[in-house]
């Protein structure tokens, strides 16, 4: 692996931006255009869900719409990437993706950042912060929340 952290690490790659489509691109549109988590929310019996989809899994209503949630949750699963395929996330090997159950109840996917892996486990208090990739997606990063964060 001669490449990584070498002049030949191309440090200036973009990391490669998906390009979302239907009710996931209005996912990622409330979070870009708010810079707030949005989840969708069944408007006929206020259940939420995620990933999102046309019909509530719960009473089968069609209408719903993207509202903002806290961000907050604990680490429900992870897995810890060891490899990747896309060169500009190199210099963050080894990563943990996330998935976060929100407070709120629907669990979301994540990159947890700032935590060394031997503090990382099932049941970590987290916030999930979007953060704009180009007009129409949002990366997802998963903070461990801290003590200051709790008191608010
Ligand atoms: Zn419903």
């Amino acid at each position: 692996m001669s490449g990584i952290g070498s002049d030949a690490t191309p440090r200036a790659a973009k990391k490669y931006v998906p390009r979302p489509e239907g009710h996931n691109l209005e996912f990622h549109l409330a979070a870009v255009r708010t810079g707030l988590l949005h989840v969708q929310r069944c408007r006929a019996c206020g259940v939420w869900r995620h990933p999102p989809r046309t019909y509530c899994p719960a009473c089968h209503a069609p209408d719903f719409a993207f509202e903002p949630v806290s961000g907050r949750g604990t680490l429900y699963s992870m897995a810890v990437n060891h490899f990747t395929v896309d060169a500009a996330w190199l210099p963050e090997v080894p990563f943990v993706t996330a998935v976060v159950e929100l407070v709120e109840g629907p669990r979301v996917v994540g990159a947890l950042r700032g935590v060394p892996l031997e503090e990382v486990e099932l049941g970590l208090e987290v916030v999930v912060t979007p953060e704009p990739r180009g007009e129409e997606f949002a990366f997802l990063w998963v903070d461990r929340l801290d003590a200051q964060s709790r008191m608010r």
